[in-house]
């Protein structure tokens, strides 16, 4: 794999060595495996084995996840979201120290090489950010690039995030010494409290920046470029890493999320990947046949009734519906026709249509509605 990794991505059950069906029990031993074989601590300087660990870890991020899961099992690596743009969801998202903690909790802390995980630093990740985005039922299907307005923090441009005007920056908290907690003894428990100087990051500002008072960061307004893939669904979510808040003082970015909600069109449902339409006609293009175009979500769609069409039928136009996301092909277009009954008729037309009954007798014979249906399923 190597280099080739970015083009095509391995399989994330192939990675773990599972099988598609395997439990979250049998997943969390696989990963286990794993990642204690090529954890970067036991291979120092092993860039294949740091890759193996990486990789792994990306699988059992998704793989973990249910939502997640479900989505990869549906459209593979695509379905994840957020892929190709340019910062892919896991460059630098994916927080290993998190999986590591839930897993293992201090097994490498201990001993672990230095500049391993970084828990235990106190920089803080900035915020996860969220917004809606509302497009057009055709955007959803054709996709659509967007340039959008966000309001996020952005690092200090005054002190370079670094919070302190002599650009000095944080300083270790005389109150706590660093720890960010104090103890103290109650009775007999030895109590820990967050220290209030520091709000327990363990460093203090003391000549805080004047532009973002200490924070090192600031609100601002940006523009973004988002990215729907053709495809999408309501409620499908595009993640952009690292184009969330800055953390303070030089904490690393958080994560944006782009939610979308799709408008709804004015004839077109969406089942699926198929779309769905009713279409009225009359009873003499039912009876006899017919061949016309209606509007379909990609231009002229060319129809053909059938001469003796029921009504309720449903007309399947292949590869006129919506693309699938991330992948090649196109669902269906399904055309329900409903034959309708005039409610009223002119007096020339009860002529002709009184013409016709008696040329045209239906046995008024009661039937069993089962058999009905199975006459129906025969006809149509
Ligand atoms: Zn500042
Ligand atoms: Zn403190």
């Amino acid at each position: 794999m190597g280099s080739n990794t970015k083009v095509s991505k391995a399989d994330y059950y192939e990675v773990l060595g599972v099988s598609r069906e395997c439990t979250d029990q049998e997943l969390k031993s696989a990963y286990r495996k794993q990642a204690l074989k090529y954890h970067p601590d036991r291979n120092p300087g092993d860039h294949a084995a740091e890759e193996k660990f990486k990789e792994a870890s990306e699988a059992y991020q998704v793989l973990s996840d249910a939502d997640k899961r479900a989505a990869y099992d549906r459209f593979g690596h695509a379905g994840l979201g957020a892929q190709g743009f340019g910062a892919g969801p896991f460059a630098g998202g994916v927080d290993l120290g998190d999986i590591f903690g839930d897993l293992f909790g201090e097994m490498f802390t201990m001993g672990g090489a230095p500049g391993g995980a970084s828990r235990g630093s106190r920089t803080q990740r900035g915020d996860d950010l969220r917004f809606d985005m509302t497009i057009d039922f055709e955007n959803a299907v054709f996709g659509i690039e967007k340039e959008v307005k966000i309001r996020r923090l952005e690092m200090c441009g005054v002190c370079n995030g670094k919070g302190s005007a002599s650009g000095r920056g944080p300083s270790i908290c005389s109150h706590c010494q660093g720890r960010g907690q104090l103890r103290y003894q109650q009775g007999f428990f030895s109590v820990a409290r967050t220290c209030v100087a520091c709000s327990g990051t363990g460093t203090v500002i003391s000549d805080p920046c004047p532009a973002c008072r200490g924070e090192g960061r600031k609100t601002a307004e940006v523009k973004l470029n988002v990215k729907v893939p053709p495809g999408v669904e309501e409620g499908t979510r595009i993640r952009y890493g690292g184009e969330g808040d800055v953390g303070r003082v030089g904490g690393p970015k958080g994560d944006l999320y782009v939610i979308l909600s799709i408008r709804p069109h004015d004839y077109f449902e969406r089942h699926g990947y198929d779309l769905q339409c009713v279409l009225p006609i009359s009873f003499p293009q039912a009876a006899m046949g017919d061949e016309f175009e209606i509007p379909g979500i990609d231009g002229p769609v060319n129809i053909k009734i059938p001469e003796g069409t029921q009504s309720g039928k449903e007309l399947r136009i292949r590869g006129r519906g919506v693309p699938y996301l991330n992948e090649r092909g196109k669902g269906d277009l399904i055309v329900k026709v409903l034959v309708q009954i005039p409610r009223k008729l002119n007096r020339a037309q009860r002529e002709l249509v009184s013409k016709l009954a008696e040329s045209m007798a239906v046995d008024n014979k009661p039937t069993s509605p089962g058999l009905m249906e199975k006459m129906k399923d025969l006809f149509s």
